[in-house]
Parts: structure tokens; C-alpha cells; sequence
């Protein structure tokens, strides 16, 4: 985990740290991920571009979000056996809250499951080098 408490990646730069050249289209998708709080899958996104009338390819757009994520910029998710992708604000360790409804997603600290995840390691002997912990629900704005 990054120990800066930059908010979100400078473009070019979260770029170039996953060792990929920062082109026009990589900029692009990057571009589109900043300001969003729902966690997206390649196919939306490639179709929002396009509407949006950018010439990118599905294969750029997923090749660019999994190595953004590979190289630990992105947060993926599990939707209905798609991927989806979200640049979260906070680039330390954090859990989510994730609405089943509109897909936004809220990045949260835990410092109980950090303590549970310790706990449980330790009482089995294991040393923890990762785990995840990601709340699904329906957000206070599409329950209404
Ligand atoms: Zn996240
Ligand atoms: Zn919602
Ligand atoms: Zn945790």
C-alpha cells in the first residue's frame, strides 16, 4: 500500500508508475474514471466513450483498466461475474460500501475487520498479506 495521502493519481504519472506510455486514449479512460462513484465495467465504459464520440476500443479500454488495477490504481468488483473498476479516492488500505442499485460505491475505513483479520490469522498461524471486506447493499438515495 502507497503511503502518500495524495488523493486519487495525477493521470500522466499513475500512468507511467504502471509502466504503461501515457497515450491519448489511456489518458481518456483515466479521464472518465476520476470524478465517478460507481464502479464501472470495460463494455459500459467503452460505450459511454464512444457516445461521447471518442474513437477507443474495447480491447484498449480493458487492456487499460487492468493494468491500471494490476498495477493497484484501480479497486475492481465482482458484478455478475463482470469486472468492474473504480479509482478510489483513498489510495491507502480501505473496504467499501457498494449499492446493488446504482453501483456507487463509498470507500470506508474498518479498523474492526483490520483487528479480525488478525486475530483469526494469527489464532491459525498465518502471516496476513491481504484480505478484502466489501459491504453490499442498497444506498440511502435508491432506497429513497
Ligand atoms: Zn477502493
Ligand atoms: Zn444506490
Ligand atoms: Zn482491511
Amino acid at each position: 500500500m502507497k503511503g502518500s495521502s495524495t488523493p486519487g493519481v495525477e493521470g500522466d504519472r499513475a500512468l507511467r508508475d504502471a509502466g504503461l506510455r501515457a497515450t491519448r486514449q489511456r489518458m481518456t479512460v483515466l479521464d472518465a474514471l476520476r470524478e465517478r462513484p460507481d464502479a464501472v465495467t470495460a463494455q459500459d465504459l467503452h460505450m459511454e466513450l464512444r457516445q461521447a464520440g471518442e474513437p477507443i476500443g474495447l480491447t484498449t479500454v480493458y487492456r487499460t483498466l487492468t493494468a491500471l488495477a494490476d498495477a493497484g490504481f484501480l479497486d475492481t468488483f465482482d458484478r455478475e461475474g463482470e469486472q468492474a473498476f473504480r479509482l478510489c479516492r483513498d489510495v491507502e488500505h480501505h473496504h467499501h460500501l457498494v449499492c446493488e442499485v446504482c453501483n456507487r460505491v463509498e470507500e470506508i475505513a474498518a479498523d474492526e475487520v483490520e483487528r479480525w483479520v488478525h486475530e483469526v490469522a494469527d489464532r491459525r498461524g498465518y502471516d496476513v498479506t491481504g484480505h478484502r471486506a466489501d459491504i453490499f447493499g442498497v444506498c440511502a438515495a435508491c432506497r429513497g
